[in-house]
């Protein structure tokens, strides 16, 4: 809300930005929805096609088990409800790369309808939105085309690879207020997706494109006014749907100043526009059909669907720990912030478990997850590793961890380690044996401590003054004498010594 109320000053008029988000999902199956051609990215163009991808005469679809199922878990995750019966529409349309003539969607009988997904609102992270979910029902994807105009011809070339691989469809109600909000949500939706491992969520390849319907409702003097829908199509960048929504709310705005037209008014009617990336704008394409322009019908080659209310339980009872309850676990669990929790979550599943055992491993969660945020993700990115590959364990890093925890080692030196268990795949031991580093017994540390006492008559008396930071300039000298020393074991011992003078 406050960043509605905040865009609308820099305007006019007052208004709220209506957001509504159509996100297209590439299940993660191996091969198709009705065929068994395979899925896989990037093969030669036309080698993964079949007389069920082109529709030929005679060619029965049969439904992938596995694509129906993963759209279940996904739908039962969103909190969707799920139907006893859902069945096959056939989508009447013409395009080039799609040879059928139709796509093979749901229309009036989805297998999902009604959830909600819960975000943090941008502005305030403590607050919780629910944007609710219309539907989320499975269709079949439609092939490519590629146009060629360098050449300065107009060549396209058809590739049907991607015709027929499984997309589940999620819309959700138009609860979106912002483009920073559309952002939350899709960072969020993809998260459940990855956690769910129904999707690869691969923006780059398309397994994950959405298209966003927006307009504006502007407060005027004759009452509130809503300007004409435009939906702006196969968005593939979280950074597009951003700019892209940006885009269109101020340039709705400035139409309706020029224009006046509004939704409602004769001749208008829903838009469809692209999102140019590289003019940073959205250019409108055409008129939106309605669906009655599609003339869905039940596809008479595919039975109806029957899930069973047992089978919809199983699949709750399976779904695992699911990113919201895994945040706020972390955050009970271990005491830790809301946004180190956030961290480490959006890191995935992998690096969860990996945070877990060093927690444990460690003694201290806190510290655990600094080392984590800082030393093991950083050097992760930096080395284009996942965790998997890291070459230290969980385990293996809490035990330098502990040895921080326990005093034995000061965070500096700890880091020294900590690169040489890395360099060297030793253990922190080894390491700390490696680099000469050992541990000063207490009485060693005593007698170093009071002959910089000695030395020292003004620091003692600035300490029996109550200024016990005094002591700080004696660690200094004492790392001079041995470098193995643990500083705050230096402080501590000088002000035990000094009281007991
Ligand atoms: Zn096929």
């Amino acid at each position: 809300m406050a960043y509605t109320e905040a865009l609308a000053v820099s305007y006019d008029h007052p208004f709220t930005v209506i957001i509504g988000l159509e996100t297209h999902v590439q299940l993660l199956t191996e091969s198709k929805l009705f065929c068994r051609c395979s899925t896989t990215f990037g093969e030669p163009p036309n080698t993964q096609t079949c007389p069920v991808c082109t529709g030929s005469p005679g060619a029965l679809p049969v439904m992938n088990a596995e694509a129906f199922r993963l759209s279940v878990k996904t739908a039962v995750a969103l909190n969707c409800r799920i139907p006893e019966f859902t069945k096959w529409d056939r989508k009447q349309y013409y395009y080039p790369d799609l040879p059928k003539g139709y796509q093979i969607s749901q229309f009036d009988l989805p297998m999902s309808e009604d959830g909600w997904l819960e975000i943090a609102d941008p502005l305030n992270p403590d607050d919780v939105r629910r944007i609710g979910i219309i539907r989320a029902h499975l269709e079949e994807d439609a092939g490519k085309s590629m146009h060629d105009e360098a050449a300065g011809k107009s060549d396209t070339r058809i590739d049907l690879n991607r015709t027929g691989t499984p997309l589940l469809e999620i819309v959700t109600q138009p609860d979106l207020r912002s483009a920073a909000e559309a952002k939350a949500y899709l960072t969020e939706l993809k998260l459940l997706l990855m956690y769910l491992g129904v999707s690869d969520c691969n923006m780059q390849e398309g397994s994950l494109r959405v298209d966003a319907n927006v307009n504006l409702h502007i407060e005027t003097d004759g009452g509130k006014i809503a300007t004409p829908i435009v939906e702006v199509k196969n968005l593939n960048s979280f950074r597009a749907v951003e700019r892209a929504l940006t885009y269109e709310v101020d340039r709705q705005y400035h139409e309706w100043c020029d224009t006046g037209r509004k939704l409602g008014d004769p001749g208008v009617s829903k838009q469809t526009s692209g999102w140019d990336d590289a003019a940073q704008r959205t250019r409108l394409q055409r008129s939106k059909e309605e669906s009655s322009d599609y003339r869905y019908f039940p596809d008479p080659d595919l039975v109806p669907v029957v899930v069973s209310p047992e089978e919809v339980e199983a699949v709750r009872q399976a779904l695992g720990e699911l990113p919201a309850a895994l945040r706020s676990r972390l955050e009970s669990q271990y005491e830790l912030k809301a946004y180190d929790a956030d961290v480490i979550v959006n890191q995935g599943r992998a690096v969860v478990d990996y945070y877990e055992t060093l927690a444990a491993a460690s003694g201290d969660p806190r510290r655990a997850s600094n080392w984590l945020q800082q030393d093991v993700l950083r050097t992760l990115n930096e080395m284009s590793l996942t965790i998997e590959q890291f070459p230290l364990t969980a385990a293996g890093l809490g035990e330098l961890l502990k040895l921080v925890e326990q005093g034995d080692l000061d965070n500096t030196k700890a880091k020294d380690v900590f690169a040489h268990m890395l360099a060297h795949g030793e253990s922190a031991a080894q390491a700390m044996k490696s680099l000469g580093i050992e541990q000063v017994d207490d009485s060693a540390l005593e007698t170093l401590c009071q002959e910089l006492l000695d030395a020292n008559p003004k620091t003692i008396a600035d300490v029996q003054a109550g200024k016990m930071q005094a002591v700080g300039a004696l660690i200094g000298q004492a790392k001079k004498k041995n470098p193995n020393v643990n500083p705050a074991d230096v402080k501590r011992i000088c002000l035990e010594l000094i009281a007991r003078m």
